[in-house]
């Protein structure tokens, strides 16, 4: 170990980000960005913005938390963005989910989640999805400082309706609730209503995957001023410019344009249903997804081995090597032809072995 590193650096387990290589031809459906590009008028908002680049953007984001207020129904103090949601869930770790008593959160989730924990001395403990791998909210029911839930989870796919949250809350009214909605456009509920009622629910969002804006990196919170204003002091102590100009204005251009996003996350829903179905045919187990990718496993086949040849063809795809989950492949939705090329890749090492 290079003795130039902290304590802290040679301790760290860090997360694995899906792999971006550079093949030529290659079908990309391991790290779940969207097959369509955002709306046109993010580019001509970000070239416009590019007009400035030798200032400072606004630290604290007013225009865009204005328009994300508006199109939320929530008041811009109840907004926090950050440079993706990764960074706004890492603040929100030591901000909010760091207390005496455990963080929550189920033993197949975002794997970041772990992650922060360690990065941040955070306290921590798993609660398992049911055998269907549901999470069954009951199961929360338990001592803890707070919770984080993603939903629809990942990898899994699998919503909880808003009612379930719902019923998170009226359990645990006096710790911070956190539900990370990166893929509720897709099909899931949104506890966004519940933020209301409800000063320990903070909602966390990103522009990544529903508004194709994963190079960006835009990420948002909502929830009570109290919650948002702990997020501020830890951004503030950190970096107080996570967003430039061209974020900033390629965002809210994004939120602009309501008939695009519609438009696109209908098409990603019905691909979703066209890959599910072919998958199916080929014998995968799939569960139901309300996300922009699905979790499958086929009841013969080991997943390393599946997502190896599928490498060898060219396509791919997400394995996780964790026991509850190392059968399965997370495959995101693509466009007609990487589906298309996706299935018969798949026939391929089916009938090879
Ligand atoms: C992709 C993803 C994120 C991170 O998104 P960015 O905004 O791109 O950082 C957060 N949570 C979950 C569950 C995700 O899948």
């Amino acid at each position: 170990m290079n003795p130039l590193w902290s304590a802290l650096a040679r301790e760290l387990q860090p997360y694995v980000p899906g792999e971006q290589p550079r093949i030529a031809g290659l079908v990309k459906l391991n790290t779940n960005e969207s097959p369509l590009p955002p709306s046109p008028r993010v580019a001509e908002a970000i070239a416009a913005a590019s007009a400035n680049l030798r200032l400072y953007p606004d630290p604290e984001a007013n225009e865009l938390r204005q328009a994300l207020a508006a199109y939320h129904g929530v008041a811009p103090e109840q907004t926090f963005v950050g440079n993706g949601s990764d960074e706004v869930l890492a603040h929100t770790f030591l901000a909010l989910l760091k207390h005496d008593a455990p963080l929550l959160f189920p033993d197949v989730t975002y794997s970041f989640y772990p992650v922060w924990a360690r990065l941040y001395g955070v306290a921590a403990a798993t609660v398992p999805l049911d055998a269907a791998m549901r999470v069954r909210v009951a199961d929360y029911r338990r001592p803890a400082g707070s919770i984080i839930l993603a939903n629809p989870n990942a990898p899994t796919g699998i919503a909880l309706p808003r009612a379930e949250i719902a019923a998170l809350l009226a359990d645990h009214p006096d710790i911070p609730v956190v539900v990370d909605e990166a893929y509720v456009d897709f099909g899931g509920e949104t506890a966004v209503p519940l933020i209301a009622s409800h000063p320990n629910l903070l909602v966390v969002r990103t522009m990544s995957k529903s508004r194709a804006l994963a190079g960006l990196r835009v990420g948002y919170a909502l929830g009570d001023g109290g919650l948002i204003e702990a997020l501020g002091r830890v951004k503030d102590s950190f970096n107080s410019y996570p967003l430039g100009r061209p974020a900033q204005a390629g965002a809210i251009a994004s939120l602009a344009d309501e008939a695009y996003f519609q438009a696109s996350r209908a098409t990603v829903i019905g691909a979703r249903e066209a890959m599910a179905q072919g998958l199916r045919r080929l014998g995968f187990e799939v569960l139901p997804s309300a996300a922009n990718f699905v979790f499958a496993r086929h009841p013969q086949r080991d997943g390393a081995a599946l997502a190896a040849g599928l490498r060898e063809r060219a396509v791919l795809v997400r394995h996780f090597a964790g026991p509850r989950v190392r059968a399965y492949l997370r495959i995101s939705v693509g466009g007609k032809a990487d589906v298309a090329r996706l299935l018969e890749a798949a026939a391929e090492v089916l009938a090879g072995a």
